[in-house]
């Protein structure tokens, strides 16, 4: 399945990844990588001997097991700036502070994308200026220039384990989240 997927990426946009082939060597040795393969032009990987361990699904048993199987993995290599990743499902982001929701978040991303360094966005609640970074898109979408991207996993199928994540903050020296990218 190539509709959907789970993407990890640094909480900080501007963060870089300086030696991909070192992460992804890195990534294999922790269980999450098995076997490269060529897939759409990229090298994807198929899941390691350790993926269910550290990505953890709400299906079990043999439905865990198909699961696992149709999952594969890639490295979305450092982007010149960061970019807003986000599928059909990206819903409006709420304010950390106040909750309220951006529901023209849509009408700010060209002023954002002008300006990625200075734009700040105005909360429709509070009316506090935010950097990108501190808007809350629950787990449907994210702003980065490097990510990871595990394939098949929809919607709250999975999520990655806190040793995967702490693997990774380990690794890049940076705190790491994740969203659902649906096609
Ligand atoms: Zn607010």
């Amino acid at each position: 399945m190539a509709d959907k997927k789970l993407v990890l990426h640094p909480s900080n946009p501007w963060a870089i990844l300086q030696d991909p082939p070192l992460l992804l060597d890195h990534l294999r040795g922790f269980g999450l990588l098995g076997s490269s393969f060529p897939h759409l032009g990229d090298l994807h990987y198929h899941a390691g001997p350790r993926f269910a361990e550290l990505v953890q699904f709400r299906s079990s048993g043999a439905g865990l097991a198909a699961a696992v199987s149709a999952c594969h993995v890639s490295l979305l290599e450092t982007m010149p700036e960061p970019s807003f990743l986000a599928g059909s499902n990206a819903r409006p982001p709420a304010c950390p502070r106040c909750h309220a929701k951006f529901v023209n978040w849509s009408k700010d991303i060209p002023a954002w994308q002008a300006d990625k360094r200075q734009y700040r966005w105005r909360c429709p609640g509070c009316a506090r200026n935010l950097p990108v970074e501190a808007l809350d898109w629950d787990g449907t979408a994210g702003v980065a220039r490097y990510a990871l991207d595990i394939w098949g996993v929809g919607e709250r199928e999975a999520e990655p384990t806190r040793e995967l994540l702490g693997f990774l903050a380990a690794e890049m020296a940076e705190h790491w989240q994740f969203f659902y990218y649906v096609f």
